[in-house]
């Protein structure tokens, strides 16, 4: 059989790595979503996702992305590590868009942790990590104030953090809030930015710090019931007077200078996982419109439907190569990296949303019912509009790294 363009550049490893996570997809999860459409909707988050789920995904090997080798993890070849990423994350997303973020927190987590992490901290944590499927990473960064203001970043004092870490007697003393946190319901381990040094900008005094659940004074007070990808169990987290071993500093002041490596990749993986979002809405809206009958014939046969479904396409295909061209900047380490990485999330985001509006309007009131799944491809893709900032401050971001001399220069309090 011919293969596609995509197939054709593809690696052995990124062929491999796409064909066990379609497999795994296939076999698991897809089944799992369609016999079981109102779990997702049980409002307590723990009788959600059945473990079995996350089980086979361990065995599956898709958990252990971005664990160092010598932890029995799977590092993918640097060279092409967020393209084969973004080609994972696609078919996670072409099953699930929760569990596709439930899963690609590990991995980033995991690379973070890898570039960052002080050697005794990665050899006690990822032991942990691989021996137990239902162990969850998260990264804490999102407050109840200023969010924004990081991702674009407002570099001054007055738009710091509000979560301080203090350091005395050998630990640190965590107090604040997190929310809209990834995993955060149900995380054993979290990374939580804080500041350390309010006389200066959030990137000359934000630290890092790895955070066991289990740590006195740390709450998980809520799972956010959110309109979409709800098996990623988001959730809010408090820090009272919460004490963390001095050693489990992971990065003293330049947190966020340091994080990098898992904004970029995190960026193309979310935008990947969209796509995947879409391509299941074009594949069950193209298998209707050849099945349902309107006006004596197949919907495809009406002209203004096809029009519909080849715009549907057009788009994902030009996602797809976005996504890819993104993907490969940042492989690359291009000097326009962080720029296409915003350009692929604005784009990606209200390219999948609209494709999946095109979906439900083609379904018409079978679009709307919950056991026929396509309101589920369009409230997973409207929630991926503010994950990793909003569209417009990403749009922003684009802008002040084009025009860094004008464009981006902080405003003040009114
Ligand atoms: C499902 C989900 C998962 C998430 N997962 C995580 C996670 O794992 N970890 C984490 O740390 N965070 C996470 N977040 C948080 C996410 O990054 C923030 O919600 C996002 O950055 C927006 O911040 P906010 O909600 O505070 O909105 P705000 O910053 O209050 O923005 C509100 C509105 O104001 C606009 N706006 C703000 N500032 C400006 C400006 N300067 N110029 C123009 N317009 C502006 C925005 O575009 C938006 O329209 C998640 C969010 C969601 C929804």
């Amino acid at each position: 059989m011919t293969m596609t363009m995509d197939q054709q550049e593809l690696s052995t490893e990124q062929r491999l790595m796409q064909q066990t996570t379609r497999d795994y997809v296939d076999r698991i999860v897809i089944p799992f979503i369609r016999a079981n459409r109102e779990r997702e909707w049980l409002f307590d988050p723990d009788k959600r996702l059945p473990k079995e789920i996350l089980e086979e995904a361990d065995a599956a090997g898709l958990r252990w992305l971005g664990v160092p080798v010598q932890y029995g993890g799977v590092e993918l070849d640097p060279g092409t590590e967020a393209q084969t990423f973004a080609l994972i994350a696609t078919e996670l997303g072409r099953g699930d868009a929760g569990l596709a973020d439930k899963l690609a927190q590990g991995w980033k987590v995991s690379v973070l942790l890898r570039h960052v992490a002080p050697e005794h901290l990665q050899a006690r944590w990822f032991p942990r990590y691989m021996a137990d499927p239902s162990f969850l990473m998260a990264h804490c960064l999102t407050e109840p104030k200023g969010a924004s203001d990081r991702w674009l970043p407002y570099n001054v004092p007055e738009a710091n953090m509000d979560t301080r870490a203090t350091l005395a007697d050998g630990q640190w003393t965590i107090n604040g809030r997190k929310q809209y946190i990834s995993n955060g319901y149900d995380a054993s381990l979290y990374v939580v930015y804080a500041n350390t040094n309010t006389a200066v900008g959030m990137l000359q005094g934000t630290s890092s710090f790895l955070v066991p659940r289990d740590t006195p004074g740390l709450t998980v007070t809520r799972c956010n019931e959110t309109i979409g990808g709800r098996y990623m169990n988001n959730g809010e987290i408090v820090f009272e007077d919460c004490r963390v071993a001095e050693d489990h500093l992971l990065v003293r002041d330049d947190a966020l200078g340091k994080a990098g490596v898992y904004f970029r990749p995190g960026k193309i993986l979310q935008a990947a996982k969209n796509l995947g979002t879409g391509i299941a809405a074009f594949e069950d809206t193209a298998t209707f419109v050849q099945q349902h009958v309107q006006g004596g014939r197949i919907l495809i046969k009406h002209q203004a439907v096809a029009v519909r479904l080849a715009q549907m396409a057009i788009k994902l295909d030009a996602v797809r190569a976005f996504v890819r061209h993104a993907a490969r900047a940042v492989d690359h380490n291009a000097a326009d990296a962080d720029k296409l990485c915003n350009m692929v999330k604005v784009f990606a985001s209200e390219e999948v949303f609209e494709v999946c509006k095109q979906a439900l309007e083609l379904h018409g009131g079978h679009g709307a019912m919950l056991d026929v799944g396509i309101e589920k491809y369009f409230r997973d893709a409207s929630v991926y509009l503010h994950m990793d900032a909003t569209v417009d401050v990403s749009a922003f971001k684009i802008v002040k790294a084009m025009f860094p001399d004008t464009a981006g220069v902080y405003a003040g309090p009114e």
